[in-house]
Formats: structure tokens, sequence, C-alpha cells
């Protein structure tokens, strides 16, 4: 599937792609990962910007998010992630755009942390409650090392993208799939770019569009709902198309692929100004 290059006048932006450094995965994981038929070429990308580039030109995506964070006990991702995720950034700053995280139990000081990446090259955080193990607002229960990092990225204009939504990866625990914990976090850090990753899916996505229409800081991204179903998980979408935000997830082993996802939301009855800020002009917002 290509060529949606020569369909759309303009670059999309897919701000959720996972290009990560697989070989850390712990083995449960990894079994997961490795469902993909393509694992191994994609274990290499991370270490070869310029193949992700090419695929990128083939779908018609101009930038992308670089999804990375720190989750040591579950994932198996480790701190250096961070610089990792910003070596392969620096190959085409202007096309790829380095999340990472500061992980509050395994920094000594988060909030230096946050500045240190940001000196890096990373320009937005991930926070994954399911499987970072705390909740998106725990700063308000025993992790104050989460404010920190909030109101660091906050003054240093790094938006936070906050997974919402179950995870079915080994060990990941759902008691911190709610996404209704980031209604604090909205609220203590307005100035505070978020991005709630998924939408919500599946259990949570009324929760998730009333934050985006609470909040004017709250925004969504659709990533991980497969595009053909999009209207039926999301049936006001065109009702907050300035808070939403075009993403794939890929590739998760559910994902087929940048191209394919995007040919599938092209098919969709929505207005052509409608798909433009959800592929484009609201992610330039948050990212000029
Ligand atoms: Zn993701």
């Amino acid at each position: 599937m290509e060529g949606a290059l020569s369909i759309l006048p303009y670059g999309v932006v897919d701000i959720h792609v996972h290009i990560q450094p697989w070989e850390q995965l712990k083995p449960a994981v990894r079994a997961r990962m490795e469902s993909r038929p393509d694992h191994a070429e994609l274990a290499r990308l991370i270490h070869d910007p310029a193949a992700v580039l090419a695929r990128m030109d083939r779908a018609g995506v101009e930038r992308i998010g670089v999804i990375n964070y720190v989750s040591p006990d579950l994932m198996g991702f480790t701190p250096e992630v961070n610089e990792i995720a910003a070596r392969f950034a620096a190959a085409a700053p202007d096309r790829l755009i380095a999340f990472g995280s500061v992980h509050p139990r395994y920094a000594g000081d988060p909030g230096a942390e946050v500045e240190r990446l940001r000196g890096l090259g990373i320009r937005a955080l991930k926070v994954h409650p399911p499987h970072q193990l705390f909740a998106a607002n725990a700063y308000l229960d025993g992790l104050p090392g989460l404010a920190q990092v909030y109101e660091t990225a906050q003054r240093l204009g790094m938006p936070v993208m906050i997974h919402t939504g179950t995870s079915v990866f080994p060990g990941a625990r759902n008691r911190f799939a709610d996404p209704m914990a980031a209604d604090d976090v909205a609220i203590d850090f307005p100035d505070l770019p978020l991005i709630l990753a998924h939408a919500g899916r599946p259990l949570y996505m009324d929760t998730c569009v009333f934050l985006a229409r609470r909040h004017p800081n709250v925004h969504l991204d659709v990533s991980g709902i497969p595009p053909r179903r999009l209207l039926a998980y999301l049936p006001r979408l065109p009702d907050i198309a300035d808070k939403v935000l075009w993403g794939t997830d890929w590739p998760d082993p559910g994902v087929p692929g940048l191209a394919e996802n995007l040919a599938d939301f092209l098919a969709l009855d929505l207005p052509p100004e409608v798909q433009r800020k959800i592929l484009r002009d609201n992610a330039l917002r948050l990212f000029p």
C-alpha cells in the first residue's frame, strides 16, 4: 500500500510510532513482538534512521513521534532508551520527534533529568501508567517526583503523552489504565500540553472525549484503534477535530503499517478539513 503522498497535498504527522531498542525487552514481552513475521527487520530500525525515513516517504508521512519510555521492571526498557531515541532522531530532527521518559522511581532528581533529556534533543515525554506501574496523578499519592516531571516539562514546553486504556503486554497492570487520572494533571499543570494516547481504547473512550472537551490542554491520539472502526469507537470525532492527532502505534503486533492505516483513515466519511486537522495541523501546533 503506497502512494498516499500523491493523494494528499500535505505531509502527514504520525505522532505515535514505536521505534525502540527491542533487544532490551524481557523474554515474555519479546515473544509477543516476535509474533510479527517482520520482527527481525523491525529490531534493526532503531539503529537505521535512513530505513525509517524511506518507509515514511513511501507512506506519505512527513514526521513521526518516536515513542520510547523507561520501564525496567515490566518491559525491560532502561533509562538508556532516552540516549538511544535522541541519537536516532538527531539523524533528521525536522522529521523525527523524539519522545523520552523519566520514571520517577528510577531517577534521583526527576526535574533535572527532564532538563537533561531536553538538552539531548528529546522534545516530549511519554508516561505509561500500566507499564510503569503508577497512576498519571500519583504525585497526589506518594510519588512527588512525578510532579517534578510535569512541572519541568511544562516550563520547558515539552508535551507529555499519557498512555490511556488497557494493555495486553505480559505483566501490564490495567488498574492504571483509566484516563480519569489525567483530569488532575490537566488541572494542576494547565499550561502543559497533554496527549492521551489511544483515546482510552477500548474501555474509556467516553472519559477521554470528556477530558478533551473539558480541558484546553488535553488532546487525544487515535493510535491503536483500527482506523476502519474509528467512527464506531469515536462517533463524536468531528466535534473534537481540533483536539485529535493521527497516530498508528506501528509496529505493535495488531497494526499493519503506516501506509495501510492511513489509507483506511482516508476512506472514512470525514470532511477534508477534518482529515487535515487530524493528520497534520493539530500536531504541528504542538510541535512547530
Ligand atoms: Zn504505543
